[in-house]
């Protein structure tokens, strides 16, 4: 039976460099694999899935009303959801009854915190939904584990405040242990 699977990581981890990595592998067995990003993430162009090795690919794109559902998957042997923290909990429902009614591996790719610590809906329904849990693991400049990410503005310092979603690139945040997160 196929399964639901969530990586999560916080920032800068190389997600998008693995799930392009996984759709590679399938293609080159001649399978196909249909390929998710959140319409909301736009720094590198509306449905473009991008890694930080700079290899990009299109996707198609979800946004709040979108329902993987009534997609046509015809003979898709994974589905691939990049930056699956911006899916609705009705979303990760739907992704969970794809895997196990209609027998499709879906891989969702997400961060679980965003830069205040607070879960991301998304995020906190596949953490409890999905069949496998795995942590993409970072290294914080202090040497620990990773485990969270911090906001800086464009001067470096750190941001405390502002909307969950700003979509604002990579170099806007920084990965960090639990440890450097609350010390500021
Ligand atoms: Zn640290």
């Amino acid at each position: 039976m196929a399964k639901l699977f969530f990586r999560y990581a916080a920032m800068n981890s190389g997600k998008s460099t693995q799930l392009l990595q996984i759709a590679n592998n399938y293609e080159s067995m001649d399978k196909k694999v249909a390929l998710y990003t959140s319409a909301i993430d736009d720094r590198y162009g509306v449905g473009m899935i991008t890694s930080r090795l700079n290899i990009q690919r299109e996707s198609n794109t979800f946004d709040s009303g979108f329902d993987f559902l009534t997609q046509d998957y015809g003979d898709t042997a994974c589905i691939l959801v990049d930056e699956a923290q911006f899916m609705t909990p009705e979303q990760a429902q739907q992704l969970h009854r794809l895997a196990h009614q209609r027998n499709i591996p879906v891989i969702c790719f997400g961060l679980r915190t965003d830069f205040q610590g607070h879960p991301f809906p998304g995020s906190a329904w596949l953490l409890s939904l999905a069949d496998d849990v795995e942590e993409i693991k970072t290294i914080c400049h202090c040497g620990r584990k990773a485990t969270m990410h911090i906001r800086i503005d464009a001067a470096g310092r750190r941001v405390k405040e502002g909307p969950q979603v700003e979509i604002g690139g990579e170099a806007r945040y920084r990965a960090v242990c639990g440890r450097c997160f609350h010390q500021g």
